[in-house]
């Protein structure tokens, strides 16, 4: 098939989705997968939709971020969810699928399609035919993200990704943080916990004790001096984090009228403060040594982390700097990036990422706008993150309830959430309604 309408690079999760999601619609698709010939520091086997580490994909029930995200992309007609479920094995509440098998059924299932060609080939630049999409997802071969740097910037694609646990705002304790910003220069930007000498010892001393995860061979590379892990620089001495992104320059505590020993500061990911992020403190420490010691700092001692924090080698665009509201390169509308590189994190994200892009491809090729699903959606929730947030500071999102709209009503915790799970669905299906995007046939 010499004729393909659409170029996709990368067989992973999102291109894997990508393609069936426009072949489904008609489309003649090139898929462009560097396996065998090449493979990434990570992926081993040859198939497609290979799951690189874990074999999980969140939870199931529709009252959890991954459940509802699972439940839209489902109602889209996802390949790839509907494969999961196919070939899952037992996980308690979790969605975790035997990965040999996932993948084979993926490969079998885009092998036999008629409007999808795959070509096992190693892209070593932006194909030149458009629409493309580039799908090449964290550890985009070097050539390709060389050539992607080249047309976007060096400042816009970033290969390693050092990122601070977010919190619920909810979830902080404002009877003891306080807002301010250093010399109340910007105004009171930031939430700030408070230590005083004693707690910050006792912090320090925790994060040199708690266990670490292990680079990878292939991650154990130079971190910038601004991207080291907080534990690491704790190691470094006493006061090395006092004098360093916990100083507590050009703050005072209003309740004491006094400057703390140090502080941890709060920068908020979103407009409307649903979600905080703990400036400084990304960190290697294993997922459950990170609540245990984080949560001795004042104020967040019952903090709710939406994601934990990290250090690994991702590649990633800055998205609200260089991508459209359709996931297409504002410099060069006719390619369009999906899953992780877009700057989503995680299997199901990515899949989503890949599924909406293709969406928009589609929309392109027919010569209309898909506009993105509405925020109060949770894939909707993620588009808006790659279009509005921050883009000094940005840092790639999975799914959780802080990135959808805050509800009308105060309402306890558990029934806020249901109510936003049916808020979602309701929007959800009003979008496939209005845009008349409908699930393909699996
Ligand atoms: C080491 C590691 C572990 C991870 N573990 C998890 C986890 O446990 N759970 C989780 O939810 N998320 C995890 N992630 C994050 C992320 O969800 C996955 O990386 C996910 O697979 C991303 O999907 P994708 O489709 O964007 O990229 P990928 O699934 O990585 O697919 C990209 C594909 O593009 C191909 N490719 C790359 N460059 C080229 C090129 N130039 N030419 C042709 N083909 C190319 C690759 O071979 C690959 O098949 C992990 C990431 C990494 C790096």
């Amino acid at each position: 098939m010499g004729d393909a309408e659409v170029t996709i690079v990368g067989g992973g999760l999102a291109g894997a989705e990508a393609a069936w999601q426009l072949a489904q619609r008609g489309v003649r698709v090139a898929l462009i997968e560097m396996k065998p010939a090449a493979f990434t520091p990570a992926h081993q086997d040859p198939g497609l939709a290979e799951l690189v580490c874990s074999n999980s994909f969140g939870a199931r029930g529709i009252e959890t971020a991954a459940g509802l995200l699972q439940w839209e992309a489902s109602t889209l007609g996802s390949l790839l969810v509907h494969e999961a479920r196919r070939q899952a094995v037992p996980a308690g509440r979790a969605l975790a699928v035997d990965r040999k098998k996932f993948s084979s059924a993926i490969t079998a299932r885009l092998s036999a399609h008629p409007a999808i060609q795959i070509r096992r080939e190693v892209a070593r630049a932006i194909p030149s035919s458009r629409p493309a999409l580039l799908c090449t997802g964290p550890l985009t071969a070097d050539a390709l993200a060389r050539d992607l740097q080249h047309r976007i910037g060096e400042a816009s694609l970033y290969f390693q990704d050092a990122i601070s646990p977010i919190l619920l705002g909810e979830s902080i304790d404002r009877s003891v943080v306080f807002p301010a910003s250093r010399h109340d220069r910007t105004g009171a930007d930031y939430l700030n916990c408070p230590l005083d000498r004693a707690t910050y010892e006792a912090f320090v001393a925790a994060l040199v004790e708690a266990d670490q995860v292990q680079p990878r061979p292939f991650e154990d590379q130079k971190l910038f001096h601004g991207c080291q892990p907080i534990e690491a620089l704790a190691a470094r001495g006493v006061d090395t984090l006092a004098f360093g992104p916990m100083r507590p320059v050009g703050l005072v505590d209003p309740r004491t009228g006094k400057r703390p020993h140090a502080v941890v500061q709060l920068r908020r990911e979103d407009k409307e403060g649903l979600l905080w992020n703990m400036v400084g403190c990304q960190t290697r420490l294993k997922h459950g040594a990170q609540r245990r010691v984080f949560r001795m700092i004042p104020g967040i001692e019952k903090a709710v982390f939406v994601r934990l924090g990290s250090v690994h080698r991702n590649t990633f665009l800055n998205a609200p700097r260089v991508l459209s509201d359709t996931l297409a390169l504002r410099q060069d509308p006719g390619v369009h990036i999906g899953g992780q590189l877009a700057g989503v994190e995680g299997y199901l994200e990515s899949i989503v990422c890949g599924l909406m892009a293709a969406l928009f491809v589609h929309g392109a090729l027919a010569g209309r706008l898909v506009p993105p699903p509405p925020p109060e959606t949770m894939t909707g929730g993620l588009m808006r993150y790659l279009r509005e947030a921050d883009p000094a500071t940005f840092q790639p999102m999975n799914a959780n309830f802080g990135l959808l709209p805050a509800l009308p009503q105060r309402l306890p915790r558990q029934q806020r959430r249901l109510a936003k799970v049916e808020r979602a669905r309701a929007a959800f299906l009003e979008w496939v309604r209005r845009i008349e995007v409908v699930g393909v046939e699996r």
